[in-house]
């Protein structure tokens, strides 16, 4: 269409599962919580309350991080966002500026590598609800424990950034640390996307689209903006900086706000809570958490139990899924079972999470047992199949090996699959030739 290239980097935002907010110890789930029952003094900022942040989110972001191949800051700390928006009570969000608490990682994507530039924590802000013409706060999502990734304009692609997102989005469900469910708002999406003649050279503008929840609507809201950015440039007008929005019904964006500039939120660090200080042993000591991750686990299903590469992948999609097939794997239900034996009982159910190891056990082992063959209805079915098909059993007198697979199929077919099929083709050959030598 032209010689434009997208450039497009990310922002996601990941809610922490943790028991408690991110500095006070309201309960942190709050889906669907009645509105305003999960609030202190602390996360309805008022004022002398102080922050004390949370040792497990701080470790989940690391863990995160880590898992991202970032490096870990052995020094970190927080910073306050100022602006003004209702649903942040403080007028200010605790943040992570100049010392987030990981940096400089990438994630490989089907060869490809696209690099993070940072990972923080942040704090999540309260939710407005419009009615009508009145707008309600609710304040139990204010001060929810928030990982911020940030990566680099590394994405030409829509496609590319499905992927990657959908490799994060596995990431973060094995480490455990979030449900990341994108209907809950658990995990929002932000493509920033410009376009360049150059593809090593960054544009003076950028456009970002805000707070999408699914992946396929973060694929259509670039490919929209890519197409709207490009005709404006061919007209010589020059796309303007600033936030949008993602109408789904119409697949389209619209305008919502001019962006900010770093300058404009006055960052200063946070004075209530200390800078943080990490030493080697304890990050190698988060690290010694770190599952195998699922492109791991892929790669070792593919080379060690020598399943398809889309089986392998479908297989380590979930966590849950992959772990019963690795303890049905040790069981050894019986001898001669190939772990593709039991990864095609797994693939070939619709609902693979509520799928239990004993299930998994019995169908391969019913799968794996010998099928007795009821002989005195093959025989019948075989004479019936010849003598209904004479021009096949002609064919295979001359020599077409492959007649014999096609009368295999019919007789199959009349057993309905009660038959060993070994023993079909023994039988089927061997009674063509008793009747040939008859002739
Ligand atoms: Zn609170
Ligand atoms: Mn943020």
């Amino acid at each position: 269409m032209s010689d434009y290239t997208p450039i497009i980097g990310l922002e996601i935002h990941v809610e922490l599962k943790t028991r408690s907010k991110m500095f006070c110890q309201c309960p942190a789930d709050h889906f669907a919580k009645k509105p305003n029952t999960q609030t202190c003094p602390v996360c309805l900022g008022l004022p002398g309350a102080l922050p004390v942040p949370n040792k497990k989110a701080v470790d989940w972001a690391i863990l995160l991080g880590l898992a991202l191949n970032c490096k870990v800051s052995h020094e970190s700390k927080f910073d306050r966002k100022n602006y003004f928006y209702p649903d942040l009570p403080k007028g200010y969000q605790i943040s992570q500026y100049d010392q987030p608490l990981s940096t400089d990682g990438y994630l490989n994507i089907d060869g490809k590598r696209f690099k993070i530039h940072r990972v923080h924590l942040e704090e999540d802000t309260g939710k407005l609800l419009h009615v009508g013409t009145d707008t309600l706060i609710d304040f139990n999502r204010s001060g929810v424990p928030l990982v911020e990734i940030v990566t680099e304009p590394d994405f030409h692609d829509s496609e590319d950034v499905k992927r990657f997102l959908e490799e994060l989005h596995t990431i973060v469900r094995y480490l455990g640390i979030s449900d990341a469910d994108m209907e809950k708002g658990s995990m929002r999406l932000e493509p920033n996307i410009s376009v360049s003649l150059n593809i090593n050279e960054l544009p003076n503008y950028k456009v970002e689209v805000k707070n999408i929840n699914s992946f396929r609507y973060v694929r259509n809201a670039i490919d929209f903006e890519v197409k709207r950015q490009i005709e404006l440039l061919e007209k010589s007008e020059k796309p303007k900086q600033e936030t949008r929005g993602y109408d789904e019904k119409k697949q389209t964006t619209y305008s919502q706000r001019s962006k900010e500039e770093a300058q404009d939120y006055r960052y200063f660090p946070e004075p209530d809570i200390p800078p943080m200080v990490f030493k080697e042993e304890y990050i190698n000591k988060i690290k010694s958490n770190l599952p195998e991750l699922p492109s791991a686990k892929l790669n070792r299903y593919v080379e060690k139990f020598n399943l398809k590469k889309q089986d392998a992948y479908t297989l380590s999609r979930d966590i849950n899924v992959a772990n019963k097939f690795e303890t049905v794997l040790k069981i050894q239900v019986s001898d001669n079972i190939k772990p593709a034996d039991i990864a095609n009982v797994i693939l070939n159910k619709k609902d693979r999470s509520s799928l239990t190891v004993e299930e998994i056990k019995e169908e391969v082992k019913k799968r794996k047992q010998p099928i007795h063959t009821d002989e005195k209805i093959l025989a019948l079915i075989i004479d019936q199949t010849l003598k209904s098909n004479p021009k096949v059993v002609e064919d295979y007198k001359k020599g077409r090996e492959n007649a014999i697979m096609f009368l295999v199929g019919i007789v199959m077919r009349e057993m309905k699959g009660r038959a060993d099929a070994k023993l079909v083709i023994d039988k089927l050959k061997s009674r063509i030739e008793k009747l040939n030598a008859k002739s």
